[in-house]
């Protein structure tokens, strides 16, 4: 028996081998793999655990071809969850093997120490031109050198000043108008993306809230809320980032933490109460942060007016249900209800409506040939509902699927959906 996988062993013999989840698994669709599939990746687990495979660089490699996207959990008729099987055995393996060089250097010297994490991405921003080209559609930028990113893949540029310094500069954006007596006041967590690439979106989430009578907070000593971290299996450095969260988010004066990135939300309504259950001084922590999370959709459809003054937008548009939303936290229907009331949008499905667009965070830069052909499925699914304008409520899906509407030259826009809702406030030109 591999003690390094024992806890793994509940959820492992739960497999009846029946092999319902090769019809859910994109990354099986694209290899026809049967160890990419979820039950491929099981019975290596059940191997390794029975200690007849080795905890080796193969099996790590096997464990990294999986998006994490949980579409195999609701087909299965034992209820796997593999993403978190797989999340353990990455972790297995890093205690066992250690993290590669460049994992080392990113995770525990960049994302482990909040200042060096801010300092190299403030340079990184400075030397953007160096390191990055603009694409001629000017929809992104492309890499010069490998960077270890695929040179082909369109990227968001960091941008000139985070939303953290946007946000400190205009004194909280003092210039919005904030309502005069807030119904309710929240805390904004950004996440890494919408702080450093995405700051239209972060203006925008303040905007709507505040167009909704909303008091908006913005804790600026938050950090990345580490899931690029925990997902690679470096479980130490993961929960030193939750931890510091815990302490910034719990001592806020806010009814709700509210989030425009479904990974974010993700973490902390679900991974960090699971990673800290263990540790008394934090447990109690996690789930109280848990239980005050929202997503931007989520939040603002519960809000009594928001559709009050919303002027209308003429066009086609379709929604992206990111994994970490849809199947993750069961966000479908509110950010549907919310693009509804926005008079004179259609909306169109897509089909399927649900699948992953291959993104992954950090998936779509160690695998990004694989990437890109799951996320050209999604792109059909795109071209072919006809819309102008494909909505999500994750910046790393948005990103994913500007690179294969840019490539396909298609004249259709990407948008979170604070966006939009701005845009037909009418909010989106004031600072
Ligand atoms: S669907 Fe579930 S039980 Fe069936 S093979 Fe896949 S993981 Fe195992
Ligand atoms: S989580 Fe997604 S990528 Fe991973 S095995 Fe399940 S369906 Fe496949």
């Amino acid at each position: 028996m591999n003690s390094d996988l024992s806890h793994l062993e509940n959820e492992i013999v739960k497999c009846i081998r029946c092999g319902a989840c090769q019809s859910a698994c994109p990354v099986f669709r694209e290899t026809g793999n049967e160890s990419s599939v979820a039950r491929g990746k099981v019975r290596l687990l059940r191997s390794a655990l029975q200690g007849e495979t080795p905890l080796n660089p193969e099996l790590s490699e096997r464990m990294s071809l999986c998006l994490m996207c949980k579409a195999c959990t609701p087909v299965c008729p034992s209820g796997v969850k593999t993403d978190r099987l797989v999340a353990g055995a990455r972790s297995a393996a890093v205690a066992h093997l250690g993290l590669s060089w460049r994992k080392r250097l990113v995770f525990r010297l960049g994302l482990k120490h909040r200042g060096i994490f801010r300092w190299g991405l403030k340079m990184g921003s400075l030397g953007r031109t160096l390191l990055f080209r603009p694409h001629p559609s000017g929809h992104g930028v492309l890499p010069r050198l490998p960077l270890g990113i695929g040179r082909r893949r369109l990227l968001q540029p960091l941008a000139p000043h985070s939303f953290a310094d946007v946000w400190r500069k205009s004194k909280g954006f003092k210039t919005v108008p904030a309502p005069k007596t807030a119904d309710a006041r929240v805390a904004l967590f950004t996440g890494c993306m919408v702080n450093y690439m995405y700051v239209d979106t972060g203006k925008a989430v303040v905007r709507v809230l505040r167009r909704n009578g909303v008091e908006v907070i913005y804790p600026e000593d938050q950090h990345c809320c580490g899931t690029p971290v925990r997902v690679n299996g470096d479980l130490e450095t993961a929960v030193m980032m939750a931890k510091h969260n815990l302490d910034v988010l719990y001592r806020l004066d806010a009814d709700f933490i509210v989030t425009p990135c479904a990974s974010c939300g993700l973490a902390l309504k679900q991974d960090y109460p699971e990673l800290l259950k263990n540790t008394p001084e934090y447990a109690a922590k996690a789930e109280a942060v848990s239980g005050k999370t929202r997503d931007f959709a989520e939040y603002i459809i519960t809000l009594p007016h928001w559709q009050q003054g919303l002027n209308p937008l003429a066009g086609v548009i379709t929604y992206h249900d990111p994994c970490h939303l849809a199947r993750g936290q069961g966000i479908r229907q509110e950010p549907r209800s919310l693009l509804q009331g926005i008079p004179g949008v259609s909306l169109v499905e897509l089909s399927p409506i649900e699948q992953c667009c291959g993104s992954a965070g950090s998936f779509s830069l160690s695998h990004p040939d694989l990437s890109r052909r799951i996320g050209d499925r999604r792109i059909d699914s795109v071209e072919q509902s006809g819309a102008a304008a494909v909505v999500s409520g994750c910046s790393a899906c948005l990103m994913q699927l500007r690179d294969g509407i840019t490539r396909r030259s298609l004249k259709v826009e990407t948008l979170h959906i604070a966006e939009l809702l701005d845009r037909s406030y009418g909010t989106a030109a004031e600072q």
